[in-house]
């Protein structure tokens, strides 16, 4: 299939390709939910399809859950969690199960990528190396963790017990039953990210995954009930936002509401969890994040660089480096050099081992995409490469760059979640800080310099969860991440998660 991309002619692959037998049983019949550690039918019998968004196809369906079976699930998780063999376990058994569903996924990883191409439409060289071997580490990161939650011993001065002699400690006690609700953009991680430090602290959980994405949690359910997880811990629950999503939120015996998604969607989360129970709330959400290419950067490094932080996973990325701030000297190299990057991006179903590039999500994310680029153009930006749909079949869109950007436009403002950064020169280092912090979110930020003193100094002023400093798009289950302002509440791995998942009880003896 060939476009004009206006500016060049972009080829994409949308090749015959054939899905593994193993991945075709998978699909062969609808998928059911995870309750209580049976696969059963949603209570209304409903199934919902599943697109692949290469070619618009429907490749399977799943159990649409709603109300009564979030209901179902949370009651199991509850059981599980307050008498169960569970409860019982030691933290080391806790850690040995975790570590042993890590072995079960990396033992299927050629399965697992496939069914995450499938179902999001990313390539099938990007699952393998990226997806799938970040949810095994955060799996076996996690396992490390669970013999490693402890309390303090907390020496007290209590002034109205005068010569009284005290033993004070706090326990770390896992929050309870959580419900975690996770995009689409890497349905396998996002779920690896959610499941691992609630595991690792004891929580049992009830997992919604996104309604365009539902295939490799399903398929995880099977290796969680495989690595010997007792019943109820984890449940998985398909279904749509507004049904199943919504009943998960507000449901009042649910203790913590952990999220991914929008910020639209997270204000109703907290919304649903004030009006509710009042339980815990985390929230990682959407970013419009700064690139900045100091005078002084090696753009050898920094072209590459940047072209990656907005084109990694079509743009489908919270942390996406949407809003690229270059020094005007170097402006006109660094824009020729991303626009020719993007041009060369080979875009096509993710199942052709070439491809670098798939569709969009969704016929909803390609409009979106669509409208927000019609919007830029009609403002009076300029699309160096791309600009727009590619063909008619699936949801591809071209790479794109604009340029005659300004401040207040819709597309330099707004999450666009699609491959298209917007760039604006600048003259000040100085004065690029409060324009790249002149933003509602506050997810991530890089700088692209030589001068690493510099690099230092501009990591303290952007007001971001994650500074990458010569490079972007660096994750590992050890980091932290997550958002000031307006990009979410807490933080995703690291240990800052498991301190999210528990609460602590101070204790105190007389002695
Ligand atoms: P996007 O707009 O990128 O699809 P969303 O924030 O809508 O992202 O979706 C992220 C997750 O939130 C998905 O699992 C979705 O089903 C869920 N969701 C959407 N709306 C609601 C809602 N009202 N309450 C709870 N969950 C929701």
């Amino acid at each position: 299939m060939i476009s004009n991309g206006g500016t060049y002619i972009m080829t994409v692959t949308v090749e015959s390709y054939r899905i593994s037998d193993t991945v075709s049983r998978f699909l062969s019949r609808p998928r059911q939910l995870l309750i209580n550690g049976r696969w059963v039918d949603a209570a209304s019998g409903k199934t919902f399809e599943v697109v692949n968004p290469a070619t618009g196809e429907t490749v399977g369906r799943v159990a649409e859950g709603e109300r009564e079976d979030i209901e179902r699930a949370v009651r199991a998780a509850r059981e599980a969690f307050e008498d169960s063999p569970w409860t019982k376990m030691t933290p080391s058994e806790r850690g040995r199960l975790l570590w042993r569903l890590a072995d079960l996924l990396e033992q299927n990883l050629d399965e697992f990528a496939e069914l995450e191409t499938i179902d999001n439409g990313k390539p099938i060289s990007v699952a393998r190396f990226a997806d799938v071997p970040l949810a095994v580490d955060l799996f076996r990161y996690m396992a490390g963790w669970a013999t490693k939650i402890e309390g303090n011993t907390i020496p007290i001065s209590v002034p109205y017990a005068p010569g009284a002699e005290f033993l004070s400690y706090t326990l770390r006690e896992p929050v309870g039953v959580v419900g975690q609700i996770i995009p689409w953009n890497f349905p396998l991680l996002m779920a690896a990210w959610k499941l691992g430090p609630a595991l690792a602290t004891g929580c049992t959980v009830v997992l919604k995954p996104a309604e365009q994405t539902p295939l490799s949690a399903l398929r995880l359910g099977e290796l969680i009930l495989e690595a010997g997880y007792p019943d109820g811990v984890v449940n998985i629950v398909t279904g749509f936002g507004e049904t199943a999503g919504a009943a998960l939120a507000s449901h009042p015996d649910v203790d913590k509401v952990a999220f991914t998604g929008s910020t639209e969607v997270g204000k109703l989360i907290v919304k649903a969890a004030g009006e509710s129970n009042l339980k815990k709330v985390t929230l990682e959400l959407g970013g419009k994040s700064p690139n900045i290419v100091l005078k002084d950067a090696d753009l050898d490094l920094a072209i590459p660089g940047a072209a990656n932080a907005i084109f990694f996973n079509h743009g489908q990325c919270c942390c996406a480096g949407s809003r690229l701030y270059i020094h005007k000297q170097i402006f006109d190299d660094v824009i020729d050099g991303v626009a020719k990057y993007a041009q060369k991006i080979r875009v096509g179903h993710g199942l052709d081992p070439k491809t670098q590039m798939g569709p969009l999500v969704s016929h909803d994310q390609l409009t979106r995409v669509c409208e927000y680029l019609q919007s830029g153009l009609s403002e009076g930006a300029k699309a160096v490469a791309g600009g727009k749909r590619i063909g008619d079949t699936g949801y591809f869109v071209e790479p794109t760059v604009l340029v005659n950007t300004r401040h207040d436009m819709k597309v330099v403002q707004e999450e666009i979640f699609g491959p298209v950064v917007t760039a604006m020169p600048f003259e000040d280092p100085e004065e690029i800080t409060p324009v790249a912090n002149d933003t509602v979110y506050g997810l991530a930020a890089a700088v692209w310099t030589r001068d690493i003193s510099k690099g230092h100094r501009l990591a303290r002023r952007l007001k971001a969860g994650s500074v990458w400093v010569n490079c972007y798009n660096i994750f590992d289950a050890a980091l932290p991440f997550g958002g000031y302002k307006q990009s979410g509440w807490g933080r995703e791995m690291g240990h800052a998660a498991l301190d999210l998942y528990t609460e602590v009880k101070a204790v105190t003896v007389q002695l």
